[in-house]
């Protein structure tokens, strides 16, 4: 593995799953990029193994039809997500690259194959473009190794997204890590930054920074003034806007995202609504992330309210005066957490469960917050290993493979449970420690080896078979 940047680990991009739907996208972008686009007359596409099976909850086909139609999901507006697939259903046709009007019919275009699963990895997808004879122009294999990084078939193994920049801290290890800050008395986002800056100006670094601040922000605020039902037929309510009504007994109007955290820096509330407050963001931003909405991926979709929570916790409600070089500090040190975990283990619920999503994020948040709240190098790295501990053994089993239950409540878990473990690394003494982080990192990697594949984003066993729901048709 080589270098992976913080803004690989933290992405812009649209709900509700990085592995089923950003991956999916970004798959079918590249595949654009291997065909003559005037020549193609159609294209098939196939999913494989969790990508078939939770495919339709989390939205898979309708990432393939945005991606084909050439559609970037950074900058997409997210209307147009909610409308085209639905046209391109009922239509029959779809422009593939925004260039070429194909023949589209969805119900075989779009092929779920079940019970079928590649060798290389559970997220397979294959692309097959057609000329007018029905000749072959291109096949091509993908697969979405989780949090919306994808790899071709002929470079798995390979995968390293800055492959080939020299940084100066190429850091393998959390260990390498700290012997790299200490030698340097540099702290965590300081070496972050460093490496950065061989990839970028740093104008670019902070500019990149504060806009995916403000992404996070902005679907905080949309989610807690947007009421109503999710969509995918299990008739979720959405209950973030309700608890923020409660909490902010009489909201005054906000322009914007930025002016509205501002009227809630005055607040000081007491210990059991500042929990409330956290659990309100986390959850605004996964049911805009369940509704199709601009999110950041932190380090995945399904868990991207726990980053955005806990530091929404740091700049409201720690005591800390925290500017935007903290903000831009907190969320290296979140790329830098997030980087170890995928290169020692998984990001991807498919491969791990849900230990690999929320557990993930949980313990980039705790190492990050730490840093913030004036930890050390030792402790930073102790809140991320206490935040993911207790997350071991956490299965991925989304009831109809929608991102919604238990993702949504979840995300609110793992950022009370970041700050906890924050908490807990600050009044300790990381010398004493009995676990280190690499080696719970390795202890969850063996586990997601033992797990069972029902509970790997199957949606075939835990809450996913369990409960007496009662599904309307949709
Ligand atoms: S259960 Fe966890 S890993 Fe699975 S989809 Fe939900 S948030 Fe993601």
């Amino acid at each position: 593995m080589g270098y992976i940047s913080v803004f690989d680990v933290l992405k812009i991009g649209v709900g509700p799953s990085s592995s089923h739907t950003l991956g999916p996208w970004k798959a079918a972008l590249q595949f654009l990029e291997t065909i003559a686009i005037e020549e193609v007359e159609s294209v098939s596409v196939h999913l494989f193994g969790s990508l078939a099976l939770t495919g339709k909850g989390h939205g898979t086909d309708i990432a393939v039809m945005m991606g084909l139609s050439g559609h970037d999901p950074k900058v997409v507006p997210v209307e147009i997500v909610q409308e085209l697939p639905d046209q391109i259903k009922a239509s029959g046709k779809l422009s593939l690259g925004g260039k070429n009007d194909i023949a589209f019919d969805y119900s075989h275009a779009i092929q779920f194959h079940f019970s079928e699963q590649l060798t290389l990895h559970p997220n397979g997808i294959r692309f097959i473009a057609f000329n007018q004879l029905g000749a072959e122009l291109s096949r091509q294999t993908y697969f979405s190794v989780g949090g919306g990084f994808v790899v071709h078939e002929n470079d798995m193994g390979a995968e390293a997204v800055s492959e080939g920049i020299n940084v100066p801290y190429d850091i393998t290890s959390a260990d390498d890590l700290e012997a790299f800050c200490m030698a340097r008395r540099m702290n965590i986002a300081e070496l972050a930054m460093k490496n950065e800056l061989h990839i970028a100006a740093e104008g670019q670094v902070r500019g990149g920074l504060n806009a995916i601040w403000e992404v996070m922000r902005d679907c905080m605020f949309r989610g807690c003034h947007t009421p109503g039902l999710l969509p995918g037929g299990l008739n979720v309510r959405r209950r973030a806007s309700d608890i923020y009504k409660k909490l902010a007994s009489e909201p005054r109007q906000a322009a914007n995202s930025l002016e509205w955290f501002q009227q809630l820096q005055s607040l000081q509330p007491p210990f059991n609504e500042t929990l409330n407050w956290i659990s309100c963001f986390a959850m605004a931003i996964n049911e805009e992330n369940a509704n199709f909405g601009r999110v950041v991926t932190a380090p995945t979709n399904g868990a991207a309210g726990v980053i955005p929570a806990v530091l929404a916790y740091y700049v409201l409600f720690s005591g800390k005066e925290v500017t935007d070089a903290k903000i831009q500090d907190f969320l290296l040190v979140c790329g830098v957490i997030g980087t170890l975990f995928k290169n020692g283990a998984t990001i991807s619920a498919a491969m791990g469960g849900c230990q690999a999503e929320i557990g993930v994020s949980s313990a980039m948040a705790a190492a990050a917050l730490t840093e913030g709240l004036g930890g050390n190098v030792g402790q930073s790295l102790m809140a991320a290993e206490i935040a993911m501990e207790h997350h071991l053994g956490l299965t991925c089993d989304p009831v109809k493979g929608l991102v919604q239950v238990p993702c949504i409540e979840r995300n609110s878990m793992g950022a009370i449970k970041a700050i906890t473990a924050a908490n807990l690394a600050l009044a300790s003494d990381p010398e004493k420690a009995k676990v280190s982080l690499d080696e719970v990192i390795q202890t969850m990697w063996h586990t997601a080896q033992d797990m069972h594949q029902k509970y790997k984003e199957t949606s075939l066993g835990g809450l996913a078979t369990n409960i007496a729901v009662i599904v309307p048709e949709c």
